[in-house]
This record gives structure tokens, C-alpha cells and sequence, in this order.
């Protein structure tokens, strides 16, 4: 039978809580096939980035062109993106290969601070990936840089995601776990009618590292899978509390969360 593939473009975390790694793993665990184009490798731990050291485009455009004429994908992510050129080379190849199920987690900054997209480059995610996008993933300070607006509620994170669906995106998720509800993380989707939400159990824990890789991630995999998004989003947020849960301790830092036993 042959197997939903699924593709991340995306930076590579040494550490293997964040990045490719946790997409591909997580690939792995919901049965679709991963493949992944590189952006940038970091250096990085539990404690934090070392380094960062960016692909140029061309490498970027030859890895996805080399999975786009033999392979293909039935859905596509992409992470970390990190400058323009790149923002720009991405969107060009969604475009010639016609992606449509297209997973942007707008990832900007680590957990520890370290920048993960340069300032600038936030306009041509804008301009260039959004519109090409099939959903968003921000989270509250992501979805905040690209609405310009100040996010903590429920309605707020209507209006933010409603903000988003007039910049030209289908459907936006505001993920809630940076909101200041102490038991609670709510996840809005909003897919340009209706409004939805997705709640869970706040859980007191440090080992929150690659959370938003693992989540849109796991989305992506139930898109190539052929879930409609309601549903991929239902089984991403059970996917990623389940590994929150989960508490396995790696490393001295900030665990990972792309392990679901
Ligand atoms: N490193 C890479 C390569 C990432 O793509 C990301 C998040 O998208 C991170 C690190 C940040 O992970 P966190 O903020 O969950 O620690």
C-alpha cells in the first residue's frame, strides 16, 4: 500500500528535542512517511542554542526540488526558516510542486532567546509563505509580532487569528500555551466562518522543549493522512499533551516533548 508522505522544511536541532528531529519522529509515530529539507543546523542542548548556522538558498531550493520530482508529499511543514532568502526560495518551490496541504509554524524564537528568524525577515513571511499556507500555527508572542496586537484572552485570540485570515491565511490556530490561564492552555482555530476551540490540562513542567515543532508537526501528519483540519488539529492536541505528559527527562535543561509512549 503506499504510504502519506510528509515533508518539513525546517532547522536541525542537535539536541533532538526541537527541529527536523522532532518532526521526523513524530512522522514516525503517526505512520506517515518523513522527509525533511534542511534550513539551518543548530548547535543546541536542553540549555540552549550554541550556534546557528544557516543554509544558503540553494541548497534549500536543491533539497526540496530532489524530494518534489521523485517523491512528493502529500502534506508539507515548515519550522525554522531564518532569513528572507530562504522565506523566499521556500514559497517559490510550494509553488511550482502545487502544495496545498502546507503546515506554517511561524517559528521566530527559542524558548532560551535565541533568534530562530532575523527581524527582518518577517515581511517576507508575510508577503511570500503565508498566503500559500493551508493553516498557522503561532503561538501567543508569534501571533502578537505578525498582528501587531496584544494577545492573552479567548477574544483576543479571535480577533488576532481574525486579523491573520484578512492578511490572506485559511485558517489560523493561536495555540494557548503561552496564555495566563493557570489550569487551562486553549488552543482558537479559525477557519474564516467559525471559530473552534481546543482545551487541555495545563501541566507544571520544564520539559517543554519542541512543543510547537511537535504540534504542527503532528497536524501535518494527519493532514497527509487526509483528516480534515478540525480533525488534525483534535488529534495534534492529543498527540502533543499526550507527550507533554509523558515527562521522560533528557538532558540537565528544558526536555523534550516529541516522545509519546
Ligand atoms: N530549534 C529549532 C531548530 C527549532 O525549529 C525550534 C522551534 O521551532 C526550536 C529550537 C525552539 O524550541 P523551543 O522554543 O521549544 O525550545
Amino acid at each position: 500500500m503506499p504510504m502519506k508522505r510528509a515533508l518539513t522544511i525546517a532547522g536541525s536541532d542537535s539536541g533532538g528535542g526541537a527541529g527536523i528531529q522532532a518532526d521526523l519522529k513524530t512522522f514516525q509515530e503517526l505512520d506517515v512517511f518523513g522527509m525533511s529539507a534542511l534550513t539551518a543546523v543548530t548547535a543546541q542542548n536542553t540549555l540552549g542554542v550554541h550556534g546557528v548556522y544557516p543554509m544558503t538558498a540553494e541548497a534549500v531550493i536543491n533539497q526540496i526540488q530532489a524530494i518534489g520530482e521523485d517523491i512528493g508529499a502529500d502534506a508539507v511543514k515548515t519550522g525554522m526558516l531564518f532569513n528572507a532568502e530562504i522565506i523566499e526560495a521556500v514559497a517559490e518551490q510550494i509553488k511550482i510542486y502545487n502544495w496545498e496541504n502546507v503546515v506554517v509554524d511561524p517559528v521566530m524564537i527559542a524558548k532560551g532567546g535565541a533568534s530562530l528568524l532575523q527581524k527582518e525577515a518577517i515581511s517576507a513571511l508575510k508577503k511570500y509563505l503565508l498566503p500559500l499556507s493551508k493553516v498557522i500555527t503561532p503561538n501567543i508572542p508569534e501571533a502578537e509580532v505578525l498582528t501587531g496586537m496584544s494577545i492573552q484572552t479567548d477574544q483576543e485570540k479571535r480577533d488576532a487569528a481574525k486579523k491573520l485570515y484578512d492578511l490572506g491565511v485559511s485558517n489560523i490556530i493561536i495555540k494557548g500555551g503561552h496564555d495566563e490561564d493557570p489550569s487551562e492552555s486553549t488552543d482558537v482555530l479559525f477557519d474564516g466562518q467559525h471559530f473552534y476551540k481546543f482545551t487541555s490540562k495545563r501541566m507544571k513542567t520544564k520539559n517543554t522543549h519542541g512543543t510547537g515543532c511537535t504540534f504542527s508537526a503532528s497536524l501535518t501528519a494527519e493532514l497527509a493522512k487526509g483528516a480534515s483540519i478540525q480533525e488534525a488539529v483534535e488529534t495534534a492536541k492529543q498527540f502533543i499533551q499526550a507527550a507533554i505528559e509523558d515527562q521522560i527527562q533528557i538532558g540537565n535543561g528544558h526536555g523534550p516533548t516529541n516522545h509519546w509512549a
